[in-house]
Parts: structure tokens; C-alpha cells; sequence
């Protein structure tokens, strides 16, 4: 820790101190030798966990015949046919091309640019508690001030930010369906006075908050927003860097949400632990750039596109979809249990096994219980399991576990959760303490 500290910049967060040796399914072990179970999965990289088979063989498989040439100066059979892949099964029959990239931020700066490009268009409409990178633009588009932006201004301009459909708690002090869902509605709103609509290029989305705290809208709301873009001529872009790869119960949560977007964006899981990103979208936008107005030196690395395409294979072959509904519904179930014990879990937010709890101190104002939450993610890294938290306030414990864990590892998983949620109020209580004396 002390070379760390000494080598690496303070802004560079880590939850836990635990150093990785090696790790395998939804297992992670230290330089110690403890071994954990691993919820995090990488920040939701891990949907088909650690060093799968098929992905590690397709990895050796492409290593042993090359590692780069960038793809604009020799091209190469995996990046079009994960092109070809993405195009295929992303929502929507319409002709598609696909952009392969390196991270999530380079792929929504790349969908803004297609979107400007296309519509000649300069504004961006984003929404309140979205996360989308960290790079100039995708911070620009990105909601949260502490610890994302706070220090980093200016910021891109012509970005607009309206309230998402967080209906715990409503912008607007309203209840769902009673609100008839004023929140879309303040997207026409805001084309009708604030920003004309024909210099609006994108509305840029998560399906369901990532970073936010895994809040997942009703139905409608992206309905809502879906024809509003299409009326007014706008590209609705989903971020589904976080949602993406049947994390949520199908391989993207636009499915479940019944819209095609424009330009879909995937990065995190569709590597299997490579770092890969893809813009795919209608043809007609992804061709509006000209020539060479596209790219990047390492864009679509070959050992990335090979394990790419073993991932897809994977989902489809391993059932992960349907694996990843079971694992969401026994969660439900459980957390309802918890509920009935703890006031200190407020709601329960999410889609499929993209689950998250949020926590409280006080069940009618809803004062957000973030000390808690700090106290669960240590208790349960402590016990052996690796947990994240996110969320407006930090007050929300997020489960992005691989979708190949056990059920006998969920199982354990899920007990060390629990005994973490009884012991919060105490523990916060003597954190507090600890840090003042
Ligand atoms: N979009 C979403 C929805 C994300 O969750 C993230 C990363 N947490 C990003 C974009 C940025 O991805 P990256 O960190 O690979 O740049």
C-alpha cells in the first residue's frame, strides 16, 4: 500500500486493499491467499467471470498469430466479424455498422460525434445522475460533481441535463403512474423553450443507471423519450457500456424496454476482461463522418475482438440471459425478506441481476444512509466478499457479481451481505467515531 500511495495518484480510488494474485469464475484471490467471492466482477466487466474458457482460448488462439497492426493500416477478420455480431443482435432490423473502440468514455465521445456529424446538430441532452466517463465530453455528460468533476472545469458546452426517471426519489415530488411520467415530459418541454429541438444532435441514456445506483425507469419513460427523439429528428444514443451483455436478463435492456436506439453503445463485458468498446447504430449515421474522420491507434485490437466474439458466444451458449433473470429474481426474494427486518434498506432498484440496495436512515424522508453503506462494503471485504457501492449520495450497495457464480457461492455471498446489513448501524456508528478521535 505504502508503494502505491508513494507511485500512484491519490485520485486514483480503490474500495478495498486487497491486492489480486489470480482469480478464476466469480473467485478472486489476494498476494495473502485469502480468496473472495467476487460481486464487483470489475466494475461489471465480469459478466462471464474471471478468465473464462472459451474467452482464454480464443485469447491464446489470436495472440499466437498476432497482438496489433491497427486496423487502418491492415485489417483484420475479428474486428468485422464482431462488427457483423453487433450488428446482428443489437435491437433493431434496420441496416447497422459497428465502431470498435477501446473504453466506454471513447465510445459515447465517438457516438456524439456520429450524431453531430450525421444531424449537423451541436447539442446534447443528457440526464441528471448519469454516468458516462470520464474523458473531456463523457465527463461533460456525466452528472456527478464529487468525485467526477469537482476541479476539472470547463466542461464541453451545449449539454443540457434533465431529471431521469429516479422515482424514489422524484424530482418532482411525485408518484409513479399518478406523475404520468413528468419527467419525460420535461425533455418536450425543454425542446419547447429552452433548446430548440433542430439544434439538438442526441439524447444520450442509460437504460438503467449505472454509477447512479441501478435505477431502473419505468416502462413508458424511455417509450416516452424514444418518440420524442424520433419526432423531432434527434439520435437517441443508449449507454449500455454497464447494462449491456445479459447483465440484465437479456443481452441489452433496451429489449426489455422496447426500443431500438439509434446508436447503442457497449464496452465493460463484451470484453471478458479486455478492454473493448463499440458504437453501433443505424448506417446511415454511422457513415456520416467521411473518410478517416473515424479511429484510433489501438481501436479494435485483435487479442480484444477474439475475446469479444467468445463472450457473445458464451451468453448465447451458457444460457447467461436466463442465468442472469434466476440470479435477479433470488435476489428479490431475499431482499424482501431484509426489508421486512432493516428500515435501513429503503428500496430496491434494478433489472435482472443488475440489483442494488438502497439505503436509508429514516424510511419516511429518506435521508440517505451513506456511512452505512461505507460500513457494508468493508464489512463484507472483511468477510471475503468484494462489493460496490454507488448512487447520488453513495448510500446504494450494488451487486455486478459474474454471472457464472455458483449458486452455492451466491448463496455464502448473499449470508456475508446479510450479517454486513445487521451490523451497519453499529458499524457506521464506531467508523464515525474512529475518524473523529
Ligand atoms: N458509461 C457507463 C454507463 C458506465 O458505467 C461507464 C463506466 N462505469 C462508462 C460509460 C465509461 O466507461 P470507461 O470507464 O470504460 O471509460
Amino acid at each position: 500500500m505504502k508503494r502505491r500511495q508513494d507511485a500512484i495518484p491519490r485520485g486514483v480510488f480503490h474500495y478495498a486493499p486487497v491486492f489480486t494474485a489470480r482469480a478464476k469464475g466469480a473467485l478472486l484471490e489476494d498476494v495473502d491467499g485469502n480468496v473472495f467471492i467476487d460481486l464487483a466482477g470489475g466494475i461489471g466487466c465480469l459478466n462471464v467471470g474471471h478468465r473464462a474458457d472459451p474467452v482464454m482460448a480464443s485469447l491464446h488462439a489470436q495472440a499466437d498469430r498476432f497482438l496489433h497492426t491497427a486496423v487502418s493500416v491492415s485489417p483484420y477478420e475479428g474486428y468485422v466479424r464482431l462488427a457483423e455480431r453487433l450488428n446482428q443482435l443489437t435491437p433493431g432490423t434496420f441496416p447497422k455498422k459497428t465502431l470498435i473502440v477501446n473504453t466506454g468514455a471513447e465510445a459515447v465521445e465517438n457516438a456524439v460525434k456520429l450524431a453531430r456529424a450525421y444531424t449537423r446538430r451541436p447539442a446534447v441532452i443528457c440526464f441528471e445522475d448519469a454516468f458516462h466517463g470520464r474523458s473531456l465530453l463523457a465527463l461533460s455528460l456525466t452528472g456527478k460533481a464529487h468525485p467526477y468533476k469537482a476541479g476539472f472545469a470547463p466542461f464541453v458546452s451545449d449539454i443540457y441535463r434533465i431529471p431521469y426517471a429516479y422515482c424514489y426519489r422524484c424530482a418532482y415530488h411525485l408518484k409513479y403512474p399518478a406523475c404520468e411520467l413528468a419527467c419525460a415530459d420535461r425533455l418536450r418541454e425543454m425542446l419547447a423553450h429552452e433548446v430548440p429541438a433542430d439544434s439538438v444532435a442526441a439524447v444520450i441514456a442509460e437504460p438503467v443507471l449505472g454509477e447512479g445506483g441501478f435505477i431502473a425507469p419505468p416502462l413508458e419513460f424511455f417509450r416516452m423519450v424514444a418518440e420524442i427523439c424520433r419526432e423531432k429528428g434527434i439520435v437517441l444514443i443508449a449507454d449500455e457500456v454497464q447494462t449491456g451483455i445479459a447483465r440484465t436478463g437479456t443481452l441489452f435492456a433496451c429489449e426489455q424496454y422496447g426500443i431500438e436506439p439509434d446508436l447503442l453503445v457497449s464496452s465493460k463485458s463484451l470484453g471478458g476482461g479486455l478492454p473493448i468498446a463499440a458504437v453501433t447504430g443505424r448506417a446511415e449515421i454511422m457513415d456520416a463522418p467521411g473518410l478517416g474522420g473515424l479511429g484510433g491507434t489501438y481501436n479494435g485490437n485483435p487479442v480484444a475482438c477474439a475475446t469479444a466474439l467468445a463472450v457473445l458466444d458464451m451468453v448465447q451458449e451458457q444460457g447467461l440471459c436466463a442465468r442472469a433473470k434466476h440470479i435477479g429474481d433470488w435476489f428479490m426474494a431475499r431482499s424482501a425478506q431484509w426489508r421486512q427486518s432493516w428500515p435501513l434498506i429503503g428500496t430496491v432498484h434494478g433489472l435482472g441481476a443488475m440489483r442494488a440496495l438502497e439505503l436509508v436512515s429514516n424510511q419516511e424522508t429518506r435521508q440517505p444512509a451513506s456511512a452505512e453503506a461505507a460500513a457494508i462494503v468493508r464489512h463484507c471485504y472483511e468477510k471475503g466478499v468484494l462489493i460496490l457501492s454507488a448512487g447520488r449520495y453513495g448510500n446504494i450497495i450494488r451487486l455486478l457479481m459474474p454471472l457464472v457464480i455458483t449458486d452455492d457461492q451466491f448463496e455464502e455471498a448473499l449470508s456475508v451481505l446479510e450479517n454486513a446489513i445487521a451490523a451497519a448501524p453499529e458499524r457506521s456508528l464506531a467508523c464515525a467515531v474512529d475518524s473523529k478521535s
